[in-house]
């Protein structure tokens, strides 16, 4: 068993990051256990909520200091960016990390590492070039609108790509002048304590960044409540994004989601095969299918509909499974053993129902995988649109492929969701992917191509997918308040009070 941080930090192994010290969690014991093969990779003790709560005023306090506080725009971007070089210098030990906390392949941890360190990169960047505005006034004054920090954020994070998504929060929080209390999902939590060793060693008061694991019931729900903090940016599920919610609305706080997704990958009759097949095959297949934007709902026109599946099902028949240190593997094992139980109950249950499994759809049974917590890329037809396989999300590497005739019947299929994350088009023709992109409920839509994600382009979901956009320019805006100053430029006193002055 390792301990929690990299080998070779003696002495520091069931620490978290609380309130500017490193102490032991006073919670519940959690385990954290590698899904190739069941060995636990690390164990320590999630936060209490008495931690919780230091950790929100400690941050407070901090925010608060004029030695922080007060720090001009391009001297807070120099921590940010002393961030990204950390996270560079330490990509192989974090990557490890993350890869044995959650199976993912190594390849796709190194991806991840170096996606959070741009992040810390870009809001550095967009810090110093943020800008006030000045407004046209209507009498003798200077009216300007100025951006502020909120206090402390809770961001809270699930386990499909941590670092990633731990940084899309704190970077942008802590660019805004914010302290975070950052909740990471229990069943990865590790590189959540890595990125905040980064922060401290980048000289960011310690105060500022508190991790907190623990269960989201218990831990999660001590931050969203507490008092003190003044906005929760979640990534996870819709329920949870429902629950959470309905606190913010007793507390009427901002809240930003990132929720779940089920989206339409459509191949038109028009498509490059070769580049849809790809595209459909990365796009459910790869983060064995943990992705919320995973396409797993793949249209794909009548005429070509039969031939496509065909190819489809031997393309992904042949995807290399192991586990995440081999750099071969293209489908890593489920993040847990319950996870992958899940998946295949869902399965299951729409075989039960009526649906054809075309290749897939079993737990491997023998051999090496059957130690892990391993899932075969698998795909599913013969059910209409209204089943739970094509409604309700897997996140496993599950593809339901659907026919579909016409536009109109393809953006009325596509559109029956309660989700709107993002969607895939192949089609040669520009002029109807413009036309059927700007018709899909969804908050990102790729034309031939798919899954690429720049942190310069505001992402997030419509319908129960989400609320409000991360990345972007706009994106350091999610973190501050809004305040109107007035400065009165008249020489002489207001006039209202006329005679009464003298
Ligand atoms: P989850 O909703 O179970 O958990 C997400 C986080 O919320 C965890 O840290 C969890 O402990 C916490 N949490 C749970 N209940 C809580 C509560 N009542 N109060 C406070 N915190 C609570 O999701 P998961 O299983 O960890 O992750 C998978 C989900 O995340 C999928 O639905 C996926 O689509 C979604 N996701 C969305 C995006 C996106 O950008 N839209 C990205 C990645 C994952």
């Amino acid at each position: 068993m390792n301990d929690i941080t990299p080998k070779g930090r003696a002495g520091e192994d069931g620490l978290i990051p609380v309130a500017g010290g490193w102490e032991r969690g006073e919670g519940r014991l959690i385990r954290s256990v590698d899904p190739s093969d069941g060995s636990t990779v690390a164990e320590f003790h999630s936060a209490s909520v008495e931690q919780v709560d230091r950790s929100v005023r400690a941050g407070l306090e901090r925010v608060e200091d004029p030695g922080w506080r007060d720090l001009l725009p391009h001297q807070r971007a120099r921590h940010l960016s002393r961030v990204a070089d950390l996270l560079e210098e330490r990509a192989e030990t974090i990557a490890a990390l993350q890869s044995s906390d959650t199976g993912k392949t190594l390849g796709e941890s190194r991806a991840l590492v170096a996606s959070a360190a741009g992040t810390f990169r870009y809001f550095a960047a967009v810090l110093e070039t943020e800008e006030g505005l000045l407004t046209p006034a209507r009498g003798p004054y200077l009216s300007m609108s100025v951006h502020e920090p909120i206090g402390v954020v809770g961001a809270i994070t699930p386990w499909n790509s941590p670092i990633a998504s731990d940084a899309q929060k704190v970077a942008p929080a802590l660019a805004a002048g914010n302290a975070v209390v950052l909740k990471p999902a229990e069943v990865a939590p590790l590189t959540a304590l890595e990125l905040a060793r980064a922060v401290n060693d980048a000289g960011v008061p310690p105060e500022l960044v508190s991790v907190v694991p623990g269960s989201g019931s218990v831990v999660g729900d001590a931050l969203v409540r507490h008092p003190l903090v003044g906005k929760v940016a979640l990534t996870g599920g819709t329920t949870t994004g429902q629950r959470i919610g309905e606190v913010a609305a007793q507390k009427v706080m901002p809240v930003s989601m990132e929720l779940g997704g089920k989206s339409p990958t459509v191949v038109f009759e028009d498509a490059d095969i070769e580049q849809a097949l790809a595209g459909v095959l990365y796009g459910v297949f790869s983060s064995s299918g943990q992705s919320c934007v995973a396409g797993s709902r793949v249209f794909v026109h009548e005429s070509i509909h039969d031939t496509f599946v065909e190819r489809l099902c031997a393309a992904a028949e042949r995807l290399r499974i192991g586990p995440g240190s081999d750099p071969a593997t293209q489908v890593a094992p489920m993040v847990s053993f319950a996870h992958r139980d899940h998946v295949a109950s869902m399965v299951d249950a729409a075989v039960a129902e009526g649906a054809r499994v075309r290749t897939g759809g079993a737990v491997p049974a023998e051999g090496p995988l059957a130690q892990g917590a391993y899932y075969p890329p698998t795909v599913i037809d013969g059910v209409a649109n209204s089943a739970r396989i094509c409604q309700e999300e897997i996140f496993g590497p599950v593809a339901v492929v659907l026919p579909f005739g016409s536009e109109k019947d393809l953006v009325e299929q596509a559109n029956d969701s309660v989700y709107g994350l993002a969607c895939g088009l192949w089609t040669a023709d520009y002029r109807r992917a413009w036309r059927v992109a700007r018709r899909i409920h969804a908050g990102t839509v790729w034309v031939n191509t798919y899954k690429q994600l720049s942190v310069s382009t505001p992402f997030g979901g419509t319908k129960l997918s989400g609320l409000g956009r991360e990345k972007g320019r706009s994106g350091l805006l999610a973190y501050t308040r809004q305040k109107s100053v007035y400065l009165g430029l008249d020489e002489n006193p207001l006039p209202w009070a006329g005679d009464a002055l003298t």
